[in-house]
């Protein structure tokens, strides 16, 4: 057994609806602009991009339930609801058509943004990471098998604050599919189990104020409620 000169953080993971048993996190792949509409919002052509990756710290991942705590350094925190995807079976350079193989299960999370930090890192051409990947930024259902849901391809996608919809899509809007997607990364860095990807989110994306309650899911997928917390 390995001997550590400090005790070893705890192995991040996501639960699985209807089981004792957790899903260990490896790393957190997210896509950009995975929906027209929202890629326009952004005020980009969505028809001539290859779709681009950022990350977030597999601990990043929390329950989207309860009490949600509201990051430092942003005046203006972004939803996003996006399909996630878990890979069970690693893998590189996968093509399209055996990329469904490597998937374990589904489910729908946020893609919490600190939208004011993003648009300085842009105009600066910095990294995105502090905007994307800071502590608690993805609320995320517990996972379901594909044994359970088969691999998704339609079905709304939605998100609500304060009972007002704000973001409403459908999964089959998406510009890369989830194969595609898989498909894609793979050929960047080699997959492994563990890994999840947040897959893009439809158009009418915002701003959650603290205190606000969050709500949305994807059909099939399920739903989720939860609350963010006061300003720090
Ligand atoms: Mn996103």
């Amino acid at each position: 057994m390995t001997e550590y000169v400090i005790t070893p953080a705890a192995t991040p993971s996501l639960a699985v609806e209807g089981q004792e048993a957790r899903f260990p996190l490896r790393r957190v792949y997210c896509v950009g602009r995975n929906y027209s509409e929202h890629a326009r919002e952004m005020g980009h052509d969505p028809d001539r991009e290859p779709p681009f990756f950022f990350s977030k710290p597999a601990d990043a991942v929390v329950p989207a339930s309860g009490e949600v705590p509201y990051p430092t350094l942003t005046s203006d925190l972004h939803h996003e609801v996006e399909l996630v995807v878990a890979i069970g079976v690693g893998g590189k350079n996968i093509a399209v058509e055996n990329a469904l193989e490597h998937v374990w299960g589904y489910t729908v999370g946020v893609d919490l943004t600190r939208r004011d930090m993003q648009a300085q890192a842009k105009k600066a051409g910095r990294p995105w990471d502090l905007s994307k990947g800071f502590d608690a930024s993805a609320p995320t259902n517990p996972l379901l098998p594909v044994s359970q849901v088969g691999h998704p391809v339609k079905g709304i996608i939605s998100l609500s604050v304060n009972g007002e919809e704000r973001q409403h899509g459908h999964l089959s809007e998406q510009i890369w599919s989830v194969p595609e997607v898989i498909s894609y990364l793979s050929h960047a860095v080699e997959l492994q189990p563990g890994d999840l990807i947040y897959t893009g989110t439809p158009a009418g994306v915002g701003e959650i104020k603290p205190g606000d309650v969050v709500t949305g899911g994807i059909k099939n997928i399920g739903n989720f409620s939860f609350k963010m917390g006061e300003k720090p």
